[in-house]
């Protein structure tokens, strides 16, 4: 059940590989643009503004420094 949206950037297909939920982050895999999902039906992706917000993607390990 894959959703797609459109970048608004460079208007390409994004496939969605998992559930879409609002404010989740996407890249643009065609212009490597970071998106937000502003809307959910239809998913609408738009340009994501908290750029240092990219922690929490898909690492879990400890950042200890
Ligand atoms: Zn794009």
């Amino acid at each position: 059940m894959a959703s797609t949206a459109i970048c608004p950037a460079c208007d390409e297909s994004i496939i969605l590989n998992t559930e879409p939920k609002l404010d989740e982050k996407v890249r643009c895999p065609h212009c490597r643009t970071d998106l937000l999902i502003v809307e959910l039906d239809p998913v609408e992706l738009d340009w994501d503004d908290f750029e240092d917000d990219w922690d929490d993607d898909d690492d879990d390990w400890d950042d200890e420094d």
